[in-house]
């Protein structure tokens, strides 16, 4: 379970992230939505410490960490933190000068120190399962947008993280290679990955989403099952920022 209390997050002096409460349950797909600015991708950050927040408790993985007046989190509970959870970011991020199969083990080696045969046959069988089995010595630039964000996608599920978290996976994309990667997002929802998605696909998100948080300037406006954040809310600035999408 992942549970976020009374989150605070700033910038100097503008404030982000203005007391954010959630939970998720194991095996749940949290998706976040919102117009821009609204906070959505800090708020993700703030899930594996790549933002630390000025106020508010995060429980992960076993963890609870209390940022109210500790603005130093020993580096041990970060460490630990990142290893419970997968990133897939924006615009790929994979190693460069490393082929897909490379990127995968990458972490498996270093940081769980498996061998570099477990990492392989893993690594192989994560490929295949994105549906890369033909891709694995070739390098990023070798690939499309779409069959890079798949190995990155591959290269988060490698370290058996509790949670993948995605940041809007498929807003860099062509739109013909959006579907592809969203195929690969839902087949992990249906074997039960723990997931919080950041996302602008308003579809995906209904089809794959068990609970949609809407937010706006900071704060989340609605929370709930798809239908009743995107079908039944009567907040207007709700229906401000979904009728936009129409
Ligand atoms: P988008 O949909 O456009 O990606 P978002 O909802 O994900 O937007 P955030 O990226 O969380 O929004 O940004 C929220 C606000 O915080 C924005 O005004 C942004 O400029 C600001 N911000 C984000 N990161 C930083 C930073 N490192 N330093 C200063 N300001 C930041």
């Amino acid at each position: 379970m992942i549970e976020i209390q009374d989150l605070h997050k700033s910038f100097g002096p503008l404030q982000v992230l203005k007391g954010i409460d959630l939970r998720l349950e194991h095996g749940k797909v949290l998706v976040i939505i919102g117009p821009s600015g609204s906070g959505k991708t800090t708020l993700l950050r703030c899930f594996n410490l790549l933002e630390i927040p000025d106020r508010g408790t995060l429980q992960l993985a076993g963890l609870r960490i209390d940022f109210t007046d500790n603005r130093q989190i020993p580096r041990k509970t970060v460490l630990s933190l990142r290893q419970k959870t997968g990133m897939v970011f924006q615009s790929y991020n994979l190693f460069p000068h490393m082929t897909s199969l490379g990127n995968v083990m990458e972490g498996q080696v270093t940081v769980q120190k498996r061998s570099r045969e477990v990492a392989k046959k893993r690594g192989l069988e994560l490929l295949a399962k994105v549906g890369l089995a033909d891709k694995t010595e070739s390098y990023p630039h070798q690939l499309s947008g779409g069959q890079q964000q798949r190995v990155a996608i591959a290269r988060a599920m490698a370290v058996e993280p509790e949670v993948l978290l995605f940041d809007e996976p498929t807003s860099a994309l062509d739109p013909e290679l959006v579907g592809e990667v969203l195929k690969v997002i839902r087949q992990l929802a249906a074997e039960g990955m723990t997931m919080v998605i950041v996302t602008h696909e308003m579809k995906f998100a209904a089809d794959v989403a068990d609970t949609i948080i809407l937010m706006d300037q900071g704060v989340i406006l609605e929370q709930g099952t798809p239908q009743q954040v995107l079908r039944q809310t009567r907040n207007p600035r709700a229906l401000q920022f979904l009728n936009r999408l129409i």
